[in-house]
């Protein structure tokens, strides 16, 4: 019987283990660190073999195949030793799509807005009663989607990391929002490595899947050229009008699909910002490709809520917003961020710096931001960007004193804004916790 060992036991390595139980393979599960309970639970009732705080060579190497975990980097000592040994290594994703048999998958990637797109998507599929399932990186992992519950379409939310160990994995439809540099640490610190990664969400596209790419990205652009998709091209953009795609004009969305054009007014969007503009415009697109009508389309948007840690209102205290966008945990989504807020603003940044060029930010900074409350580890890196463009720059070391500090130096009309730019590890389990340590140190004032 053909054995297939997973590394890393959270939700896409659990997902892989059942759905690999279920076609009859024998499976191990091997996780380095703890498995959560829950976890635990299901592996054991599904009969999985496991082990936690080890990685036991002589049940790995044995292995005529293994699925490997997104969080686990290439240059762990087992991944090389694997690698030497010649086992393929393969994703989560690209082993669910060797079981999903007719249905087809949307895959979304980009640097930034990739959960908001697919949970707008998937809130269009409900709305028009498709047959679908959010899955990816947010929500079940499509192998256990698969397993458990196949559905017709699968919106998935797809990292980089996940792209990586790709061999036959194809979207239907694929969409790529956006590339900014993000996570060089996992790519040897090369611009290239990682969008080559994003650029496999087009690898084994055929003529008749489809590519919804941002016209506006010039990353995107610049290497259209090099990954050459085979698929129908459908571009979005806030510049020009396209002949097949979607743009902005006049404060108006259009989307244009085969002989169908439709429209609606971006101030019905229930989320805030262009670069909700330009996540709505992806989402809108592959719904008219999904043959969904547009009056479907046009209630979804106009009822989806934000998600949470993504420009979140939390309160008002004292005339002065407390907005909680946690999840940016890179520069780019800190611009966005700032680029649609109006009023002056107290910055949090800081946490773990992945590498960060804040100069992207000094523009928006100098014109509205008052005061930078850091709060990580990587201080330094901030004040020494900053310094003499802001007139207040605090640090901080928790998120109490954090709040405190925003909270003397906002006054009335002004906004206290989190949008660290960097990874919450360092003082936090990741970035919910952050953002709810946020919401409870706030409502605490
Ligand atoms: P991801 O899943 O790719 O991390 P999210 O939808 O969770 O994306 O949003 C992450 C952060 O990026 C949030 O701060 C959000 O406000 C911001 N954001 C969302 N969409 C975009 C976009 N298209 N471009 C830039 N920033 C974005």
């Amino acid at each position: 019987m053909k054995r297939i060992v997973i590394l890393g036991s959270g939700e896409s390595g659990t997902g892989a283990a059942i759905l690999a139980k279920r076609n009859g393979f024998d499976v191990f599960v091997s996780d380095r660190g703890k498995i959560a309970d829950a976890y635990k639970a299901e592996l054991a009732a599904f009969e999985i073999d496991f082990e936690e705080g080890e990685h036991t060579e002589s049940k790995i190497l044995n292995a005529s195949e293994i699925i490997k975990s997104p969080g686990i980097p290439e240059k762990s000592p087992l991944i090389k030793q694997l690698r030497a040994a010649g086992i393929p290594i393969i994703s989560e994703i690209e082993f669910a799509y060797r079981y999903k048999g007719d249905s087809k998958i949307v895959g979304i990637t980009g640097s930034n807005g990739k959960s908001t797109t697919t949970s707008l998507l998937y809130h269009i599929c409900q709305v028009a009663g498709i047959d679908s399932a959010l899955v990816g990186n947010i929500g079940y992992s499509i192998a256990r989607q698969v397993a458990l519950d196949p559905k017709e379409y699968y919106i998935t939310e797809i990292s980089s990391f996940q792209l990586d160990d790709i061999v036959d994995f194809k979207a239907d439809i694929a969409i790529l929002l956006n590339i900014t540099e993000d996570h060089l640490d996992r790519y040897d610190y090369k611009f290239e490595n990682y969008i080559a990664s994003k650029f496999k969400i087009v690898k084994n596209q055929k003529e008749d899947d489809y590519f919804i790419y941002n016209e506006d990205d010039p990353v995107i652009v610049k290497y259209m050229k090099q990954y050459l998709p085979h698929s129908i091209l459908l571009p979005f953009t806030m510049k020009n009008e396209v002949r097949q795609g979607a743009y902005i004009k006049d404060e108006k969305m259009l989307i244009k699909f085969k002989e169908e054009q439709w429209n609606m007014n971006v101030n019905d969007f229930t989320i805030i910002g262009k670069h909700n503009q330009s996540n709505s415009m992806a989402a809108g697109i592959a719904a008219s490709v999904m043959n969904i009508r547009s009056d479907k389309t046009r209630d979804a948007v106009t009822t989806f809520s934000a998600l949470e840690h993504r420009l979140q209102k939390v309160l008002t205290i004292k005339g002065v917003d407390y907005i909680n966008d946690s999840k940016s945990t890179n520069v780019n989504s800190t611009w966005f961020a700032l680029e649609c807020i109006d009023k002056k603003v107290v910055l949090i940044l800081g946490g773990v710096d992945k590498g960060n060029d804040y100069s992207i930010l000094d523009e928006l900074v100098e014109e509205k931001v008052k005061a930078i409350v850091c709060l990580g580890v990587d201080n330094s890196l901030i004040h020494d960007h900053f310094d003499g463009m802001v007139d207040t720059i605090v640090d901080t070391s928790n998120m109490d004193d954090c709040i405190k500090a925003c909270y003397s130096l906002a006054e009335q009309g002004d906004v206290v804004l989190l949008s660290p730019s960097c990874a919450s590890f360092d003082l936090f389990k990741n970035f919910e916790d952050r953002g709810e340590q946020f919401i409870a140190a706030v409502k605490g004032l």
